[in-house]
């Protein structure tokens, strides 16, 4: 459908809307883990009615909307707090954790440009395990990426390998809070102490575990300490729209102080329309985010967060013991929080995922690299607390029924014909090729994941990261059917 030349009546342009979102991921099923963070009805419904009284108020221009210039110091004030930050600490809203990623790096880059001129090439120091948004970071502001292994069983960031990669040109240190992959709290105090002794700045990701980990703490869980407590730490990133259950769009970026958090704001005024002057990599801004997070924060409040923690506290224990006593599969390690990995030496993965996609859940794959096996991923949900015991029960069924499957036939062959080919050589055709094998349709979305994904496994990383673009590329593209 194009552009109509008369305006729809509302009521066939809601019907379209139904019918277009009827295939969608449904959220309200509390059978998936992950994209979707639902606090329960009421307080979804309260975020909702929050977020549209905001609609219209653009946070471009903080003179002429005091209310959102409120909405966002409280909302850092409240972070900070949280995160055993002093009175010294500041920061910002953005819209999410890529965002508030990208301007820790940006600071970071901007604040050495000042002190340190002598740094042509910047450098930031990553743990494999930390999330790709320093990797779109470094992309986007031209900072070398230096990815360091972690501990090949417990998957933590490894402070001597950290220490080993440090050089004249390092800027910045990165640990995560957890990593989102398999969970785990990396060893901030120690990443703390190679920061202060280099006169380097630590990012800790905490986009995640930010706001949770403190309850699971407070619960009586063992969570080393991440946050402003930890010397050495200068700036932290933490979602709200992820176990803050406020709608999406919501992160915040903190600072250690003011001298740091400088660099990150942007003012402009050669050109000939309004000043700019930007805290975030945004201009036009929606206040709906800002002020629905705001309210959301302050409906379910400390207690409410606190027992929604103990439940889902529960319903990881369940699960990672569900997983830990079935023969067929195994922890990748043990998590810190309620995001679980989990592979199988005996069977495809990739074809209980798609298994358990056809009866009604999602569960997200991730493809192996270096120490870390191609595996499973939850990340557990106030909503699925109710649903754990008939997890179990499905996925032991799947199991059963994917052990008859044959698999790794395709992505066997697909990697002997491409594995002594060079990547700078490779033409559209070959890539054409490579997707037409993994039985995928230039301009449609596959149904069946498992054997795309085998595919991918086997791949190189640039290799996959290649075909993914062919393939996005060609899929947003409008045709007439
Ligand atoms: C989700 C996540 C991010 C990126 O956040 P977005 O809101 O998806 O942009 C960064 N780091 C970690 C650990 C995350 O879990």
């Amino acid at each position: 459908m194009k552009f109509s030349k008369k305006g729809l009546s509302k009521e066939a342009l809601f019907q379209e809307l139904e019918e277009r979102r009827a295939n969608d991921l449904n959220w309200r099923s509390g059978r998936l883990f992950g994209y979707v963070f639902d606090p329960g009805e009421e307080a979804m419904a309260f975020g909702k009615k929050v977020y549209s009284m905001f609609l219209t108020e653009n946070a471009l221009d903080f003179s002429v909307y005091p209310s959102l210039l409120q909405f966002e110091t409280e909302l850092v004030a409240i972070a900070a707090e949280h995160l055993n930050g002093d009175e010294e600490v500041v920061g910002n809203f953005s819209s999410g954790g890529t965002e508030s990623i990208i301007l820790a790096v940006k600071t970071a880059r901007d604040y050495f440009r000042a002190h340190k001129p002598e740094i042509s090439k910047p450098e930031m120091i990553l743990p494999v395990t930390g999330h790709a948004a320093f990797h779109k970071a470094a992309h986007y502001l031209d900072v070398k990426m230096v990815p360091v292994p972690v501990d090949p069983k417990t998957f933590r960031a490894n402070a001597e390998s950290v220490r080993k990669a440090i050089t004249s040109n390092t800027i910045l240190l990165v640990g995560s809070a957890p990593s989102y992959a398999h969970g785990v709290v990396d060893p901030i105090k120690e990443l703390g102490e190679l920061a202060l002794k280099h006169n380097l700045l630590l990012h800790v990701d905490a986009c995640m575990g930010g706001f949770i980990l403190p309850y699971f703490k407070r619960l009586g869980e063992p969570i080393p300490d991440f946050d402003f407590s930890v010397p050495g730490v200068t700036s932290i990133s933490m979602d709200l729209h992820k176990y803050a259950y406020t709608p999406k769009g919501a992160s915040v970026v903190l600072y250690r102080d003011k001298n740091l958090r400088r660099y990150q704001i942007f003012a402009c005024s050669r050109w000939t329309g309004y000043t700019i002057i930007n805290n975030a990599v945004q201009s036009t801004r929606a206040a709906g985010p800002m002020a629905a997070a705001w309210a959301v924060l302050n409906f379910i409040g400390d207690e409410g967060y606190l027992e929604i923690a103990r439940q889902k506290l529960e319903a990881t224990r369940k699960i990672t013991e569900g997983i830990r006593k079935h023969k067929d599969l195994r922890m990748m390690t043990k998590p810190d929080m309620c995001l679980v990995a989990f592979t199988s030496d005996t069977i495809s993965i990739f074809h209980l995922i798609d298994e358990m996609n056809r009866i009604g859940w999602y569960i997200q794959p991730a493809l192996n690299f270096g120490d870390s096996k191609e595996h499973i991923h939850l990340s557990i949900n106030f909503s699925n607390v109710e649903r754990i015991d008939e997890f179990l029960t499905d996925l032991d069924k799947c199991v059963e029924k994917v052990k008859t499957i044959k698999f790794g036939k395709l992505a066997h062959m697909v990697k002997e014909e491409f594995s002594n080919m060079d990547l700078s050589q490779l033409s559209d055709e070959t890539f054409s090729q490579l997707l037409g094998m993994a039985g995928i349709q230039e301009s449609k979305l596959p149904e069946e994941m498992a054997e795309i994904n085998e595919i991918l496994n086997v791949l190189p990383a640039e290799f996959r990261e290649h075909l993914l673009i062919e393939f996005i590329n060609n899929l947003f593209h409008f045709k007439e059917n």
